[in-house]
């Protein structure tokens, strides 16, 4: 059986940029859903959360959208942290400011990519097999693990992400994950 992660934190931890209420649909309901979806795909199996990224490299519609759907939530999740902050001494602030010259530079285009992201999806920062930093669009369920990009932040642009919070507003869902993205887990994931 596939297990639903636990949070790593309290639903009211991120507020006042994501609410609880937010939070109780996006993880409650959504990403529950779609790890229930992937058990009853594979209620036959014996797979367990330990083969969800083999699945996703070799599955097809509805298995891999759910098994994506799946994985690049908690990613998304992990991405998030309360009284997010920063270290200038990282390795990951040196990789921003050579690929895109200044972090500022690099939230607005990243902030521009996520809202050129058309209808569902994610926007994902990456770095390419060479070593460099890139901003990349998926659509639907798209994750950059069917990729050669390793995976360092992503931010999650479906609708059900902010309407509670923001309504239609994308661009003001963007503004307050500025405020919460967890530079220590998108540090980590360059090792
Ligand atoms: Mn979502």
């Amino acid at each position: 059986m596939f297990k639903l992660p636990e949070l790593p934190y309290e639903m009211n931890d991120l507020e006042p940029y994501i609410s609880a209420e937010t939070l109780e649909y996006h993880y409650g309901k959504h990403h529950k859903t779609y790890v229930d979806n992937l058990n009853n795909l594979t209620i036959w199996s014996d797979f367990d959360n330990d083969d969800l990224e083999n699945l996703i490299k070799s599955s097809q519609w509805p298995m891999f959208n759910n098994a994506a759907q799946v994985w690049n939530h908690t990613f998304y999740w992990n991405c998030l942290a309360p009284n997010s902050w920063w270290v200038p001494k990282w390795d990951i602030v040196e990789l921003i400011e050579r690929d895109f010259e200044s972090f500022e530079i690099f939230k607005e285009k990243f902030t521009a990519s996520s809202l050129s992201n058309f209808g569902s999806g994610w926007t994902w920062l990456v770095l390419t097999p060479a070593w460099r930093l890139e901003i990349v669009n998926t659509s639907n369920a798209g994750t950059t693990l069917t990729t050669e990009y390793k995976a360092l932040l992503v931010v999650d642009v479906w609708e059900h992400a902010y309407y509670i919070d923001t309504r239609n507003a994308r661009a003001k869902y963007l503004e307050n994950f500025w405020n919460l993205v967890n530079w220590d887990f998108v540090n980590n994931n360059l090792k």
